[in-house]
């Protein structure tokens, strides 16, 4: 079941997305070599309910912490831990989501701490650009297909692996509502996109194999060669006249350029 949402929804649904934002950007202050990714929740869970919000994955289907924050092989869905300690020259890709509302927010963003080997910025940015590609294509008459063609056709592009165990998603009152959203597929084909729609597009791309495997401790996805993945996610506005994007990476990017 796909629910359209108004604008005032959709305002709603923006205005949890830009918590998460600033919540990225808080987080990414705070990422340099020595910090755990233990410290980097208890910061983003603290700041989420100084805004108001409820941070939405803790708890969710019992998932213990208020981010996900996946380390170099880990593609998504890593758990904070005291144990885990950013070194130089690792990624580290901060998944994050807010309740406020009665609606979601849902964004992530993958960090460089501090210098990291170029073919590994090159990883990144590429993610970032899949997902920019795709949402390009997030408009009123357009399919799912289109938007997760855009995105499998320029991370292939670089020889990356598209993961294909998980997706983007719609997003609203619920976290994961329908349409699913592949990182892989066929323009013209999937679900249609109709103005109101909100989905949430987040390719998973990994250096090497598109292969991932399932940790034991029920959560953390990597990659089955161990080389590593990035991740970024919009959530974005489905519009007759193109894609309303409810995520802002700029202040983001503002903050950890500072
Ligand atoms: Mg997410
Ligand atoms: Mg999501």
């Amino acid at each position: 079941m796909i629910y359209l949402k108004t604008d005032e929804e959709i305002e709603l649904l923006r205005e949890n997305n830009i918590l998460v934002s600033k919540t990225l950007a808080e987080v990414g202050r705070h990422i340099r070599p020595g910090v755990t990714t233990k410290e980097l929740n208890s910061i983003a869970e603290d700041f989420i309910r100084a805004h108001g919000a409820v941070p939405a994955f803790l708890g969710y289907q019992g998932f213990p912490a208020s981010l996900c924050i996946s380390v170099n092989e880990q593609v998504v869905h890593g758990i904070p831990s005291s144990k885990c300690v950013l070194k130089e020259g690792d990624i580290v890709s901060v998944d994050c989501g807010t309740f406020m509302k009665g609606f979601v927010g849902d964004s992530a963003y993958t960090f460089a701490v501090g210098e990291v080997a170029a073919e590994v910025r090159q990883l990144m940015e590429v993610t970032k650009e899949a997902l920019y590609k795709g949402a390009m294509q997030a408009k009123a008459g357009n399919r799912v297909g289109d938007v997760s063609a855009a995105v499998q056709e320029h991370a292939e592009s670089f020889g990356y692996g598209v993961v294909r165990e998980l997706e983007g998603h719609g997003l609203g009152r619920k976290m994961h509502e329908d349409p699913g959203v592949p990182n892989y597929g066929a323009r013209g084909r999937g679900p249609l996109l109709k103005e109101g729609m909100v989905i949430c597009i987040e390719p998973m791309i990994n250096m090497g194999t598109k292969a991932v495997v399932f940790e034991q401790d029920g959560w953390t996805v990597r990659t089955r060669d161990r080389k590593p993945a990035a991740h970024f996610e919009w959530a974005v506005a489905v519009r007759k006249s193109g894609p309303d994007v409810l995520t802002d990476f700029s202040i983001i990017e503002q903050a950890i350029n500072n």
